[in-house]
């Protein structure tokens, strides 16, 4: 059966972004140490930090916490850290961020698809998500999405996400239409209670024994792996 049959049932597609569709090669964690350093005179190592699959808001929380300060001080300058770190991304994105391999194809083939529903389901803030991918030019596979600047929680994305593909597709998805797709165990984790179907793809920091022990419904190497992504969305 071809994937463009209009039998097959439509599908929303929520897509990670650091390590699932792109790598930046440090640039929003340079970028974010900076913010720390202005805003909270931070200056400890952040490389000791685990940012897979974290919302930036928790992972702000995260440091700082460790470092002394209660959550609530942290909270009140996330403001000033953003601006200072979405500054900091500006700069440094246009030319570190590229696509992992296999992405750009991945999305030219589901968006060729007719069936699919693409949007973001990611911890970054939703301006710093832009430019990222706006540094490569694939916003425009993405028209909306759920961020970190939506919910700290990850698992609070995927009903954001699925009411905002309503709204802009008039077609209401249920948790078994949607699909999640990331490359950490918090990627996995947050579409279990929504009954979403969730793909694991080891492209980003962490192991593939420690993904595939999270058990996602399908676990791949690579966004290189086309086919057996293609088949594993359309279920
Ligand atoms: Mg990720």
């Amino acid at each position: 059966m071809s994937l463009t049959s209009s039998v097959l049932p439509r599908r929303l597609i929520l897509f990670d972004i650091d390590g699932t569709l792109v790598t930046d090669d440090g640039a929003a964690r340079k970028a974010f140490a900076a913010g720390l350093a202005d805003v909270y005179d931070f200056h400890g190592d952040v490389r000791r930090y685990d940012f897979s699959g974290r919302t930036d808001p928790q992972i702000a929380r995260m440091i700082l916490t460790d470092a002394g300060w209660s959550e609530g001080d942290v909270d009140s300058r996330l403001p000033s850290l953003w601006s200072h770190y979405l500054g900091g991304l500006a700069r440094n994105a246009p030319g570190s961020v590229r696509a992992l391999p296999g992405v750009v194809a991945l999305l030219d083939a589901l968006l060729a698809g007719e069936r699919s529903t693409l949007a973001l389901l990611t911890g970054n803030i939703e301006p710093g998500a832009r430019l990222k991918l706006g540094a490569i030019g694939l916003n425009d596979f993405f028209p909306f999405g759920a961020f970190g600047s939506d919910s700290p929680r990850r698992e609070d994305l995927p009903p954001i996400a699925v009411e905002r593909a309503a709204a802009a597709s008039g077609h209401a998805f249920r948790g078994a239409d949607v699909v999640i797709i990331g490359d950490s165990i918090y990627d996995v984790r947050c579409g279990v209670p929504h009954g979403a179907t969730t793909i694991a793809i080891a492209s980003g920091k962490t192991s593939a024994e420690r993904l595939r022990s999270e058990n996602p419904d399908y676990f791949f190497e690579s966004a290189e792996e086309l086919e057996g992504i293609l088949n594993a969305i359309a279920g």
